[in-house]
């Protein structure tokens, strides 16, 4: 949809620029180029509006950043690691590098993702 949208714009957008020059070009009929002028400023905005609406949505917004916490599985270790995310990550997956403090497996505990306002939890 956005590159018919885009093209339509800008066909739009030329369409109308022609008018509006059939309008500033002096024509017999003083009314008529005043109609004319005004349609093609009407065409060629509706066209612009349809180039950058089409512009706009094709922008990807960047992921927020977002980190995974991961907490060794047995209690008595306890080892908490935060490190950045990674697809597939989600909460009480078991992680396949095993602990660096005691060996054992370990389980992503959480998912935050960071922003100016307060941290905010996934419950997955
Ligand atoms: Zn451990």
């Amino acid at each position: 949809m956005g590159i018919i949208t885009k093209v339509i714009g800008a066909i739009l957008a030329g369409v109308g620029f022609y008018i509006v020059l059939m309008g500033l070009n002096p024509l017999p009929d003083d009314s008529m180029t005043f109609v004319y002028f005004i349609i093609g400023l009407v065409v060629m905005s509706v066209g612009f509006n349809l180039m950058v609406g089409s512009r706009r949505e094709k922008e990807v917004k960047p992921p927020p950043p977002t980190i995974t916490e991961i907490r060794c599985d047995s209690p008595e270790c306890n080892f908490k690691e935060i490190r950045d995310f990674e697809r597939g990550d989600y909460i009480l997956r078991l992680v396949d590098v095993p602990c660096p403090k005691c060996g054992g497996s370990m389980t992503v505990e959480g998912i935050y993702v960071i922003r100016e306002e307060p941290e905010q939890t996934f419950n997955v």
